[in-house]
């Protein structure tokens, strides 16, 4: 695959298509073969839409790019747990995972290529970012899980590679392809975003009023504990966290998820779990427990019991809380981990 300057047709919507339909001159009618190709069969390679004439084939095919990222490894765990290796045009690498879980599929997309967030125990930001994902990378790598699964997911959570809301327009330009109307169409909210605490970013995206599901990674209840795990320069203050989590909540009516990475002996104690149960009470949050998915030597994952023990004390005041089921372990199910390993090899 080498780049190309060329739009990819996963990106184009109805506005895109029909400028296409003005420069190569045919019917408008066409406009709607084509969209129904692409966003409703999910066919983005020109020469398999069989409705359209042989030149408006070969036309569509010089305008627009149909595929933009390759798999280039992927291992399947016992669980079915798929993670994927995707390769860019310019040979950057990135991974997508596709999580099943009873009658239901997740995709776990990626934003951006490596992360400038940096977080002590992530490898996704250990060399820091490379570049933003477009808009299209990030839609390919829906349509390429799509691929996997033989149809539209039940959810897709950004909670791969990469700060979202810092990639703030190529994101939201994805978004809107994949839940617009005359687009993908998937439900609001089946899809999640996630974000490290990047308020600038909590706030516009508040301010769009969407349906989206925000989760927000505090790991920890007081700013002293999280500057252990996230470095100084794009970590915001605990306080302003939770007032952008309050405009979000006040503008779309979504509850706020705080995801919590739990690190024996830096977040996991029961005075960490007292402090995150009234944050999480005052400011109507879920909050999603996250056993540490061993990464580096630095940090241990809790025993099971201190799960259990931070969980029963958030349950106590009430709160929703979840403990993510591990899935894929066995994989490098971390995020970052696969492209690690493709790097070091
Ligand atoms: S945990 Fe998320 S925000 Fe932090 S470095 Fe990893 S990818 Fe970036």
């Amino acid at each position: 695959m080498t780049p190309s300057s060329k739009p990819c047709i996963c990106n184009a919507g109805p506005d895109g298509i029909m400028e296409f339909i003005k420069t190569a001159g045919v019917p408008a009618f066409r406009a709607k073969q084509i969209a129904d190709w692409v966003y409703s069969k999910r066919v983005f390679d020109p020469m398999q839409m069989k409705n359209l004439p042989l030149s408006l084939r070969e036309q569509l095919q010089d305008y627009f790019n149909s595929r933009i990222l390759e798999v280039v490894d992927q291992i399947s765990a016992s669980d079915g747990t798929e993670k994927l290796l995707l390769e860019l045009a310019d040979h950057e690498k990135i991974e997508a995972v596709v999580i099943p879980s009873f009658e239901r599929r997740t995709f776990c997309l990626s934003t951006q290529v490596g992360c400038p967030v940096q977080c002590a125990f992530c490898a996704s930001g250990a060399d820091g970012l490379v570049r933003n994902l477009s808009a299209a990378e990030i839609i390919e790598q829906f349509n390429v899980c799509c691929e996997r699964i033989g149809r539209l997911p039940d959810n897709v959570v950004f909670m791969g590679i990469g700060e979202g809301l810092l990639n703030f327009d190529n994101l939201v330009r994805a978004l809107d392809v994949i839940t617009g109307e005359n687009m993908f169409n998937m439900a609001a909210r089946r899809i999640t975003v996630s974000t490290s605490g990047w308020t600038p970013g909590i706030i516009r995206l508040a301010e769009l009023g969407r349906q989206w599901n925000l989760a927000v990674s505090l790991h920890a209840p007081d700013d002293e504990t999280r500057a252990k795990l996230i470095p100084d320069k794009l970590r915001r203050p605990l306080a302003e966290i939770l007032d952008a989590c309050d405009l979000y909540r006040q503008k779309t009516s979504r509850m706020v998820t705080f995801e919590y990475t739990l690190l024996s002996g830096i977040n996991d104690s029961p005075a960490h779990a007292e402090k995150m149960a009234q944050i999480a009470r005052e400011h109507h949050a879920k909050v999603n427990l996250i056993p540490y998915n061993q990464v580096t030597t630095n940090f241990q994952r809790p025993t099971d019991r201190a799960i259990k023990d931070f969980e029963n004390i958030l349950l106590r005041h009430h709160v929703q809380v979840t403990v993510r089921v591990e899935k894929g372990a066995k994989v490098s199910a971390a995020c970052g981990q696969l492209r690690k390993n493709a790097a070091k090899k």
